[in-house]
């Protein structure tokens, strides 16, 4: 087995590193740079490399490239920490659920705007009382002639405050059971009745927010696939948000960083077996995502893809807090790498909530991936 890239795909890596680091040096973005990096500029960018849409058919706007350079493009952006936050969802999931389920008009009036990295989008599943259970939702769509009337409160949607799309799920069948009843919305963020409060996280980031619809007018232009049908479509979705690479190397500079600040004492037997598992689980995570990439995974298999590598993760931040010891308790941007330190062991419990929890993951695994009895 030869698991070096071709020529090709290694200057293309190259190439995204070193535009990735720029953009990374010019502000102090945060290491989980896909979630809470922020910047439209670098978005546009990115839309005039032809970077984003990168695998999508020519004739709908997109570039036609191979899984495997996007996939080199992207593990060389995050890894850097460059701030690909804006146009991250659209290019990661709304894409590909337009292409998939919207009509010919919907892809000619949204693709653009995502291709050339000018529009933003943030997702609107979650609610209060339905975030792992996204069948029991309530946000509710009624129709009105050729519009739908959209009332409810959506939680955790991260990018609203900045956004100018919501991808909204809705109650549009109240009376059918609970996951038959489910739709699917663009929602324009400016809409009238459209409320965004942002939520301070635990690491002070104010990246996702609550939104309120109260009386938003949606044409049904704007409602993607099947009346009724969101279930299976989010499934879907899903499978775009779970597999990828984004999901294993979140803190892989912060890594770098530790290993090269000589904190590590790697004459201790101890930190040495820590690193070979970190060495180890970080190209195991990388085979599981290359196996989604390449439409190699079992169906469902996103779950377990997510579950490894956001553990992973949280290993990785926590072995760096371990070999930092008590400077990793500095609080700020000010205390450098200490500070980024204590910042990425707050943030990690996310990676196993955010895009489903580690437990609903397992229970996909054992009913969908190993076919056992519910
Ligand atoms: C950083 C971050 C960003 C996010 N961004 C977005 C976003 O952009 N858009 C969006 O819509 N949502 C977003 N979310 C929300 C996220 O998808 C939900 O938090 C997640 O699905 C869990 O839902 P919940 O928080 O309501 O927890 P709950 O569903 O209340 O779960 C609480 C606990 O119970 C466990 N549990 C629940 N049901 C079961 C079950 N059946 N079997 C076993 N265990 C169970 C869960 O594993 C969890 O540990 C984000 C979350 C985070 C942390």
């Amino acid at each position: 087995m030869d698991f070096d890239l071709p020529a090709e795909l290694e200057s293309l890596q190259k190439e995204a590193v070193a535009v990735g680091s720029e953009w990374a040096e010019r502000e102090q973005f945060p290491d989980d740079s896909w979630i809470v990096g922020h910047s439209r500029e670098f978005a546009r960018e990115l839309g005039d490399r032809h970077w984003i849409g990168m695998t999508w058919p020519v004739e709908e706007g997109g570039h036609g490239r191979s899984p495997l350079e996007r996939f080199v493009v992207f593990e060389a952006l995050i890894s850097v920490g460059a701030p690909i936050a804006s146009m991250w969802m659209a290019d990661r999931q709304i894409g590909p659920t337009l292409l998939q389920f919207g009509t010919s008009d919907q892809r000619r009036r949204f693709l653009p705007g995502i291709v050339a990295g000018t529009s933003m989008w943030c997702i609107g599943m979650s609610e209060p009382d339905a975030g792992s259970d996204v069948a029991s939702l309530r946000t509710r769509a009624v129709r009105d002639g050729g519009e739908w009337i959209v009332d409810g409160h959506k939680v955790w949607t991260s990018g609203a405050a900045d956004g100018d799309w919501c991808y909204v799920i809705a109650r549009t069948d109240p009376d059918a059971p609970k996951h038959k009843g489910l739709s699917e919305l663009i929602v324009d963020m400016r809409s009238p009745g459209v409320s965004v409060r942002p939520l301070a996280d635990m690491t002070e980031n104010w990246h996702f927010c609550e939104v309120d619809f109260e009386g938003v007018r949606v044409p049904d232009d704007n409602r993607v696939g099947e009346l009724n049908g969101s279930f299976r479509q989010v499934m879907r979705q899903m499978e775009h948000e779970r597999g990828g690479i984004d999901r294993l190397v979140s803190n892989l500079r912060l890594y770098r960083d530790v290993m090269a600040s000589g904190l590590v004492n790697i004459d201790d037997p101890l930190t040495r077996q820590d690193i070979a598992r970190i060495e180890g689980g970080y190209r195991v995570g990388r085979l599981l995502v290359l196996r989604e990439v390449l439409g190699q995974a079992p169906k469902a298999f996103s779950a377990a893809t997510k579950a490894y590598c956001t553990e992973f993760e949280q290993r990785v931040a926590n072995f760096c807090a371990h070999v930092t010891g008590m400077p990793g308790l500095l609080w700020g941007a000010e205390y450098g790498l200490a500070g980024r330190v204590a910042r990425n062991a707050c943030y990690a419990p996310a990676y196993t909530i955010q895009g489903g929890s580690s437990s609903i993951l397992r229970n996909i695994i054992g009913e969908r991936v190993l076919g056992l009895p519910r």
